[in-house]
């Protein structure tokens, strides 16, 4: 599908010379919404996927429709401090700004085949980290799926043994 036009662009936001790409109008159209889940299914099918990770909070409007759709099961990948059991973490740097990303200790069963979701890649930190958390709990990655992905970051630069599925590029 043709994503862009469900997507706001916004100049300058959350910091000067920042594109800001909101999805926000594509998850307030559901027949887009549905079919955008539906494509990134799609774009996914050759892989065994076992459960998909997503890490907080756009990852989850992105991944958790995608393992309903899938019939496999969802883990949050949150920041440091949210979740309420056993955690492991892991500190990254954002396109803007740092922080840390956490699982719960028993989320992954060893061997299991990981996709992980997220709406946007832009400089690859984030999903990084959230493929170094899967793999210390011993999670095999089988991919990543987004619904944009900024091509100039490079992010794919950061996952150079793993699948990379984006609908949509912005330069
Ligand atoms: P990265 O870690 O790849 O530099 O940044 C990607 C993360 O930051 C994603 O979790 C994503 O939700 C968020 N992000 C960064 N830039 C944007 C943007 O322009 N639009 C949206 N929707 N999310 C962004």
């Amino acid at each position: 599908m043709d994503l862009k036009p469900y997507i706001r662009v916004i100049p300058d936001f959350p910091q000067p010379g920042i594109s800001f790409k909101d999805i926000t109008t594509l998850l307030n159209d559901g027949e887009k919404y549905k079919e955008a889940i539906n494509a990134i299914k799609e774009m996914v099918s050759e892989l065994e996927i076992d459960v998909i990770a997503g890490p907080e909070a756009r990852g989850f409007v992105v991944g958790a429709p995608l393992a309903y759709a899938l019939g496999v099961g969802f883990v949050p990948i949150r920041k440091s401090g949210k979740l309420p059991y056993e955690t492991i973490e892991v500190g990254y740097d954002l396109e803007y700004g740092k922080d840390k990303l956490a699982m719960h200790k028993d989320a992954i069963k060893p061997g299991q085949n990981v996709l992980i979701a997220d709406d946007l890649l832009a400089t690859g930190g984030t999903i990084a980290t959230s493929v170094n958390l899967v793999r210390e709990l011993g999670g095999n990655v089988v991919g990543t799926a987004f619904l944009i992905e900024l091509s100039e970051l490079n992010g794919r630069a950061k996952l150079p043994d793993i699948s990379v599925f984006s609908l949509a590029k912005y330069d």
